[in-house]
C-alpha cells in the first residue's frame, strides 16, 4: 500500500507562479527515495503539500489512503505527527540539550518520563551522540547538529520522514555520511523522501530519484537505472 500519492498535481502561487505542474508518483511503505532538480524546480513546494504548509492548486495528494483535501482544522496538526521533518538549518532548541530537543515529540504525545528517556539515549547511542545528551546544540559540530535533528524527526517513528537539503550547510564528506543515515537510520516501514539539487550525491546512494524540472516530474528513476557520470 503506499504511503503516499500525487495524483496530477499542480501548484499555482498568488501572482500566477507554477511551481508544480501535473505531477504524479507513489511512495510505499519502507521506501527511501530522492527528488532533485535546480532550485526552483518545485522541491520545496513539493514537501510543504505533503504537510499541509500549501494546498495543490489541481489534483491530489493521498497520505496513507487519504485525501489531504478533506483534512482541515485541528485535524492537520494531527496529519503532521504522522510526518518527522529534518531542516536544513536543524531547527534545534538553543537553549535546551541535545536530549530535550529529541525528547521534544514524545513529550508533545504525552509519553512518560522514564520511557522517553529510554528511547531517548537509544537513539543517542544509534547516532553516536550518547555523550551529548547533556549538551547544548551550541556546543555541537555541524554534523552532530544535523544528526541531533535527524535523531528528533525519527524518533516517534513516523510512516513518513522528510528533509528538505538536509545537507545545504556541509561539506563533501558529511552530506554522504548524513544521507547515508537517512537510509540506515528509520525503524522498517518508515518511508523517507528527501529533496536535493545536489544530483551527483544523491546518485551515489542507489536509490529511486524523481527529478523535477520548472514543476514537472521529468523522470523517475529506478536505483539499477542510475548510471555514473
Ligand atoms: P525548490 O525547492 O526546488 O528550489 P520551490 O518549490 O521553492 O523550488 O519553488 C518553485 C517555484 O515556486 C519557484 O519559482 C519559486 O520562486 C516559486 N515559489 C515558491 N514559494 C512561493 C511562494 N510562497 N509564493 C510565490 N512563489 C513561490
Amino acid at each position: 500500500m503506499p504511503v503516499l500519492r500525487f495524483d496530477n498535481v499542480s501548484k499555482q502561487y498568488a501572482g500566477g507562479h507554477v511551481a508544480l505542474s501535473g505531477v504524479s508518483f507513489a511512495v510505499d511503505a519502507g521506501e527511501m527515495l530522492f527528488v532533485t532538480g535546480h532550485s526552483g524546480a518545485g522541491k520545496s513546494t513539493l514537501l510543504k503539500l505533503i504537510q499541509l504548509a500549501e494546498r495543490p492548486s489541481r489534483g491530489t495528494v493521498l497520505f496513507a489512503e487519504r485525501n489531504l483535501a478533506k483534512v482541515r482544522g485541528s485535524r492537520i496538526a494531527a496529519h503532521r505527527r504522522n510526518i518527522g521533518v529534518v531542516y536544513q538549518n536543524h531547527q534545534l532548541l538553543m537553549d535546551r540539550s541535545v536530549g530535550e530537543n529529541v525528547a521534544l515529540p514524545l513529550v508533545l504525545r504525552g509519553m512518560k518520563r522514564a520511557e522517553t528517556g529510554k528511547r531517548v539515549r537509544s537513539i543517542l547511542d544509534r547516532l553516536g551522540l550518547a555523550a551529548r545528551e547533556r549538551a547544548l546544540p551550541s556546543q555541537l559540530s555541524a554534523g552532530e547538529q544535523q544528526r541531533v535533528g535527524i535523531a528528533r524527526a525519527v524518533i516517534a517513528e513516523p510512516a513518513l520522514l522528510i528533509a528538505d537539503e538536509p545537507t545545504g550547510n556541509l561539506d563533501p564528506a558529511l552530506s554522504s555520511e548524513i544521507m547515508a543515515l537517512f537510509a540506515a537510520l528509520p525503524e522498517r516501514g518508515t518511508s523517507v523522501l528527501v529533496a536535493s539539487h545536489d544530483l551527483g550525491l544523491v546518485k551515489r546512494m542507489r536509490k529511486r530519484v524523481l527529478v523535477l524540472e520548472q514543476g514537472q516530474l521529468t523522470d523517475d528513476i529506478a536505483p539499477e537505472d542510475l548510471v555514473d557520470e
